[in-house]
């Protein structure tokens, strides 16, 4: 019965999970048909040229691994360029570099040498009295001291996640390095640049030989979609595919507003973070700049945090105890599914940057053709 369907695999998302896992088949001569809701492929990572910048169109994308493996599986794609994060803070007009370095310390404290820094550090954190962090508020004073989280993190973390720094995990702020050298690099890894020509580049590569259908929602017509395919591989909220019978998984959400200036530099930088509690939005930032471009204007983005509700784009999982909790009853499910893959930031529920998607996607890949 089933040699007689038309695909082996319907790909419910054309983002970088979908796309690794389609591209991998095909090699494998499967037939792949990628379907995605949206009227574009990439998923988050997709950008978009307008007046000759490459526009990320959800949010500053960087790629950054440790993997040798997966750096020189994307640099079979595309090229990619020396372009290294290193994030401006402004706090009410006071600038400071990020991550936390040197640079750092040295303008908020004057101190000049490592062990004035640690010393300064270790001071703050004997006085906020925290010996074992339980939540994202002790773990970042215990890392660099309350000066640091008043005036960098609180704020910024309070509005992107709409929770205070209490109720969050402590894993969120270990993303970002702590390094006491005059090191502006927001990134420990090995690698790390921005496809030349941008990201959409990639995924067109990986789907050149894929069928692809855009403007489809899986869930708008389900049985016949699925018919079409021996199994699926799904990269959409995981509680959506259950019908939401568990309960709704939290997620925040953003609004971009982009404008168009004219000016050849607007704020100098890639990435400008606001770290106040008051300014609404968490971040500018300023496209041209990861590829330092030099054309006559400019586009900036300015990143507005929200709850998601239903019917916004899910960006980020809320992985507090609360969703993990109900993220494993829904595992459980998928887990009995026979000819579901289930994979990817929503699907997985996983706070995942690309190079864990893509790691991920090889391994499914792996698993499922018994490599
Ligand atoms: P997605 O890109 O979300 O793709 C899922 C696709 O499935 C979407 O296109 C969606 O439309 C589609 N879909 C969902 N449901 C359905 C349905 N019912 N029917 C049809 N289609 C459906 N990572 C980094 O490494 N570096 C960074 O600097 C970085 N910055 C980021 C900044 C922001 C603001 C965000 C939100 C993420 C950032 N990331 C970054 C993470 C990166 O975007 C993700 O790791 C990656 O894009 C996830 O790929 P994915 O395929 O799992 O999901
Ligand atoms: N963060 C912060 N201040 C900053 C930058 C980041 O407090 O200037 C915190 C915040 O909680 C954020 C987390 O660190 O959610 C992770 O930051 P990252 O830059 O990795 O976030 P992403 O790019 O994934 O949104």
């Amino acid at each position: 019965m089933e040699q007689h369907k038309k695909y082996d695999y319907l790909i419910v998302g054309a983002g970088l999970f979908g796309s690794v896992f389609a591209y991998e088949a095909t090699k494998k001569g499967k037939k792949c048909l990628v379907i995605d809701k949206r009227d574009h492929i990439g998923g988050n990572v997709y950008t978009e040229k307008v007046e000759d910048i490459n526009v990320h169109k959800y949010g500053a994308h960087i790629f950054h691994t440790n993997s040798k493996e997966i750096w020189d599986y994307v640099n079979q794609f595309v090229e990619f360029n020396r372009y290294t994060n290193s994030p401006i803070a402004n706090y009410k007009g006071e600038l400071y570099n990020l991550p936390f370095n040197m640079n750092t310390f040295n303008k908020l404290w004057g101190v000049i040498t490592p062990q004035e820094a640690k010393q300064k550090i270790e001071e703050q954190k004997k006085h906020a009295g925290i010996s074992e962090p339980t939540n994202l508020e002790e773990q970042a004073i215990s890392l660099i001291g309350t000066d640091i989280y008043e005036k960098l993190i609180k704020g910024y973390t309070e509005k992107q996640w709409g929770r205070a720094a209490t109720e969050l995990p402590s894993f969120i702020i270990k993303r970002l390095p702590v390094r006491f050298t005059y090191d502006n690099n927001y990134f420990n890894d090995k690698y790390q640049g921005i496809p030349t020509g941008g990201y959409t580049l990639i995924i067109e590569k990986m789907l050149e030989n894929v069928d692809v259908q855009l403007n489809v929602d899986f869930f708008a017509d389900r049985e016949e979609l699925m018919k079409l395919a021996n199994k699926v591989v799904f990269t959409g909220m995981i509680d959506e595919f259950y019908n939401y019978k568990f309960g709704v998984l939290e997620y925040r959400s953003l609004t971009f507003e982009n404008q168009k200036l004219d000016t050849d530099n607007y704020q100098g930088n890639a990435v400008v973070n606001y770290t106040d509690r008051e300014t609404q939005y968490t971040r500018i930032i300023e496209h041209k700049h990861f590829e330092f471009g030099t054309q006559e204007n400019t586009i900036i983005t300015k990143e507005y945090p929200k709850e998601w509700k239903k019917g916004d784009e899910p960006y980020y999982p809320v992985n507090n105890d609360k969703n993990n909790l109900l993220y494993k009853k829904y595992k459980e499910l998928a887990n009995q599914e026979q000819n579901v893959i289930f994979g990817g930031r929503l699907a997985t529920y996983k706070y995942y940057d690309m190079h864990q998607v893509i790691g991920s996607a090889l391994i499914s890949i792996e698993k499922e053709f018994k490599l």
